[in-house]
C-alpha cells in the first residue's frame, strides 16, 4: 500500500466554509467570573435573553430521578408531541422538535433553499435565519426595518423574485423586541411565499401566526422552551408546520435531535405551566419598570418591546464602552457590529436585583459620559 505522507488539510477545506463569519456568541459567565476574580454567581446575566428564574423546579427532580440515560429517545417523538398538541391545539402531526428552535432554522432552509436560492431577512433581526442562510450558499436578501423597526410591507413585496423560498419575520423582533400586527403578518402571508413566524417570546405576548395556519398554507411558527420556561442550557424548540412540511423535516432531521433530558424538561414544564407564567409575569412587570427607569436616563433611548429584553439606542457615549464598562463590574449585556446598532445595546430583563445592580451602575457610567 502507498503510504501517506500529505499532511496539507488546507487544501482539502470548502474555501467558502474557512471564510465564512461564525456567530458572534456571548462570552461566558465562567470567564468574566474568572478575569474580575469574583463568584460566576455574582455575575449578571443579561446578554442573551435567557430566564433569570430558572425552569421548574419540577425539572430538576424528574432528571434527578431519571436513570435510562444508555437508551436512545423516541426517534418519532410521539408523546411530547402530543403534549404539544394539547399546548398548541395544533396536531401532533404538523409538530417537529428541534435542538432549540436554531436547529429547526437550519432544517427549514435545507428544505426549501438551494445553494443561490433567497430568503428575505427583515433586519436587524435574529442573526441565525443569515447565519443558517449563508451556510447553505443562499442569498440573504435585507429588507430593512423603518427607524422604528416595523416592518415594511410594501418593501418586502418588492424585494420577492422567482428566487424567494422564504421570509423569516421575528414576532416579537429580537433585538428589538418590535410586534408585528396579526393583520400585518396575514398580508405577509398572503404574498404567497413560505413565511417563518418566528415565535420565541411567544409567551410574553400570547399573540400568534397559528389562527393563519387554517387559511395559508405557506404559514410556518418557530417556539421555544429556552425563554419562558428556562431551559436554554438543554436546547429545546419546536415548530408548527403544513403536515407535507412536518413530513419532510422529520425525513431529513436526525432521528435523535433533541436529548432525552431535553424532552423529559419539556413535559414536566408543561406540568407547571403557572409557574412557569408566573415567572413571565414578573419578567413583564419588570420590563416596564426597567423602561420607566431608562427612559428617565436622558442619554438612553428605549424602544417599546414585548420580549424579555429592551433595546435602546445611546444618545450619547459609545455603546461598545458602555458594554465593556458593565462587563468590568459584571454585567454582560449586548452590543451589536451591524451597522444600524452600533450605537444600541440590548438588556435581558432579569431579576429585580439585577435590574437594581445594572441601574446603579448605568447611573455611574452615565454621569461619566460627557
Ligand atoms: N428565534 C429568536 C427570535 C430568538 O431570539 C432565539 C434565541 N435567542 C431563537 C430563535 C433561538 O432559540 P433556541 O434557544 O430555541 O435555539
Amino acid at each position: 500500500m502507498m503510504e501517506r505522507t500529505n499532511t496539507d488539510i488546507d487544501r482539502f477545506l470548502r474555501s467558502e466554509m474557512t471564510v465564512f463569519k461564525g456567530y458572534a456568541a456571548c462570552k461566558s459567565p465562567e470567564v468574566v467570573a474568572q478575569r474580575l476574580g469574583i463568584q460566576v454567581a455574582d455575575v449578571v446575566k443579561l446578554d442573551a435573553n435567557e430566564n433569570n428564574y430558572g425552569a421548574s423546579p419540577r425539572v430538576a427532580r424528574a432528571l434527578a430521578d431519571f436513570t435510562y440515560f444508555n437508551i436512545y429517545p423516541d426517534a418519532a417523538q410521539t408523546e411530547v408531541r402530543q403534549e404539544l398538541e394539547h399546548y398548541t391545539k395544533v396536531p401532533a402531526e404538523q409538530i417537529v422538535l428541534g435542538a432549540g428552535s436554531d436547529q429547526l432554522i437550519e432544517l427549514i432552509l435545507k428544505l426549501f433553499a438551494a445553494p443561490g436560492d433567497e430568503i428575505i431577512n427583515l433586519g436587524p433581526s435574529f442573526p441565525m435565519y443569515s447565519f443558517y442562510a449563508g451556510l447553505g450558499g443562499n442569498k440573504v436578501v435585507e429588507v430593512a426595518r423603518d427607524e422604528n423597526f416595523y416592518v415594511d410591507i410594501a418593501s418586502i413585496r418588492r424585494a420577492v423574485s422567482p428566487k424567494t423560498k422564504l421570509i423569516f419575520l421575528a414576532n416579537p423582533n429580537n433585538p428589538t423586541g418590535t410586534m408585528t400586527s396579526f393583520e400585518d403578518v396575514r398580508t405577509l402571508a398572503e404574498i404567497g411565499v413560505p413565511l417563518v413566524v418566528d415565535e420565541a417570546y411567544f409567551e410574553f405576548t400570547g399573540v400568534t401566526a397559528i389562527p393563519l395556519m387554517k387559511t395559508y398554507q405557506n404559514v410556518m411558527v418557530l417556539r421555544t422552551f429556552s425563554k419562558w420556561s428556562g431551559l436554554a442550557g438543554l436546547r429545546v424548540g419546536y415548530g408548527l408546520f403544513p403536515p407535507l412540511v412536518a413530513d419532510c423535516l422529520h425525513s431529513i432531521r436526525d432521528p435523535y435531535n433533541v436529548n432525552i433530558m431535553a424532552l423529559i424538561a419539556l413535559k414536566e414544564s408543561l406540568r407547571d405551566i403557572d409557574y412557569l407564567m408566573g415567572n413571565v409575569d414578573k419578567i413583564i412587570q419588570e420590563r416596564e419598570r426597567l423602561l420607566l427607569r431608562f427612559t428617565e436616563m436622558d442619554w438612553l433611548k428605549p424602544y417599546p418591546s414585548q420580549s424579555n429584553f429592551i433595546l435602546c439606542d445611546l444618545l450619547r457615549g459609545d455603546a461598545k464602552q458602555v458594554q465593556q464598562k458593565l462587563e468590568d463590574k459584571g454585567i454582560l449585556v449586548r452590543h451589536y457590529a451591524d451597522a444600524r446598532l452600533k450605537n444600541c445595546i440590548r438588556f435581558s430583563v432579569g431579576k429585580p436585583t439585577e435590574s437594581d445592580k445594572l441601574l446603579t451602575a448605568l447611573q455611574e457610567i452615565g454621569g461619566q459620559i460627557k
